[in-house]
């Protein structure tokens, strides 16, 4: 497969419709990949940029977005973008910011069809995608196939915690792929889970697909967090600089971090307004007090305890909390 140039130019870009670094000059390039349509026919793009050096190496996709409200993410790949403007002197980087288009439009998690008979998808549990499925799966389908999959020979993927919660810098691994844990270490998070994965999420199917790969939440959805942002910026310059696609500054050696095998969940039993009784990344022993629950007059209802010990994880920052929502997360 060739990078497939059309006819267009948008805002001063040629738009693609299949891309292959591999025949590409090296140098910087920015693209349009033009991925689908709407339900008027137009043409939907993903903006794309690719950085590839003189001499042969590694290739990398970055990507973000998948989640339309998870910024951080989409905000780490521009500045990873402007930080490797003429820097990348072997293999090369692709990043897609956006993966997701009408979710990021709509500030929304999901991707939004314009098929009514459509609901809105989790588009992480999508991939590969499907060549005849919904709308949404031949989206996917149409991004992995002629821009992710061709271009890797590893691969980040940028995420946040959902909406209305909040993460620290937090990798996931597949620790039985050594890549995928160097990498996770040398972007220096403040904890790594050892993630053997599952169907339809990017990060597994890289992975299945012999492709190391691994995802970074960069903090909490929707509000930006310029400071982790930067964290992560450093970090996977770092992870470049590694497998040596640049040259400049040190490299450093992979990180200690906190590294767990397990999670667990503390969700709310019933709606109402939950306050957290401790911070990221603490160290609590079962029995300890986590979040107190407030009604709806603002009275104490119920108490939340750590079922075991752990490290705090993930946190809400939104108060009001539906039944079932998540109020705490442990890693173990
Ligand atoms: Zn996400």
């Amino acid at each position: 497969m060739n990078t497939e140039y059309l006819k267009d130019v948008i805002d001063g870009y040629p738009v693609i419709s299949k891309l292959n670094v591999n025949d590409l000059e090296a140098g910087d390039h920015t693209f349009w990949f033009r991925v689908g349509t709407n339900a008027l026919g137009q043409w939907q793009h993903l903006p794309v940029m690719v950085f590839k050096g003189k001499e042969a190496g590694k290739r990398f996709v970055i990507t973000a977005g998948v989640h339309g409200d998870e910024y951080n993410g989409i905000l780490t790949s521009h500045q990873i973008g402007e930080a490797l403007k003429g820097k990348v002197t072997r293999g090369s980087v692709v990043i897609v910011p956006t993966i997701n288009l009408s979710g990021t439009l709509n500030h929304n998690r999901d991707y939004i069809s314009n098929d009514p008979d459509h609901s809105t998808a989790n588009l992480n549990r999508f991939f590969p995608g499907n060549k005849e499925g919904n709308e949404a799966q031949r989206y996917v389908f149409n991004i992995w196939e002629y821009l992710l999959k061709p271009n890797a020979d590893l691969a980040i993927d940028l995420h946040t915690q959902t909406s209305g919660t909040v993460y620290p810098l937090y990798a996931f691994a597949d620790y039985r792929m050594p890549d995928c844990v160097k990498m996770a270490k040398l972007i220096g998070p403040d904890v790594i889970l050892d993630d053997p994965g599952d169907p339809g999420i990017l990060e597994t199917v890289w992975n299945r697909s012999g492709i190391p790969s691994t995802t970074l939440e960069v903090g909490m959805g929707r509000y930006s967090d310029y400071p982790l942002i930067e964290r992560s910026v450093k970090g996977v310059l770092n992870c470049l600089c590694a497998y040596e696609l640049i040259d400049e500054g040190s490299c450093e050696v992979e990180r200690l971090v906190f590294e767990g095998k397990e999670v667990s969940s503390i969700r709310a039993i019933t709606g109402g307004f939950y306050r957290p009784q401790v911070e990221l990344l603490q160290l609590v022993k079962e029995g300890d007090l986590l979040s107190i629950q407030t009604d709806a007059f603002g009275r104490e209802v119920r108490r939340y305890l750590a079922p075991r010990d752990g490290l705090v994880l993930s946190l809400n920052v939104e108060p009001m909390r539906a039944t079932g929502a998540l109020i705490v997360r442990l890693i173990h």
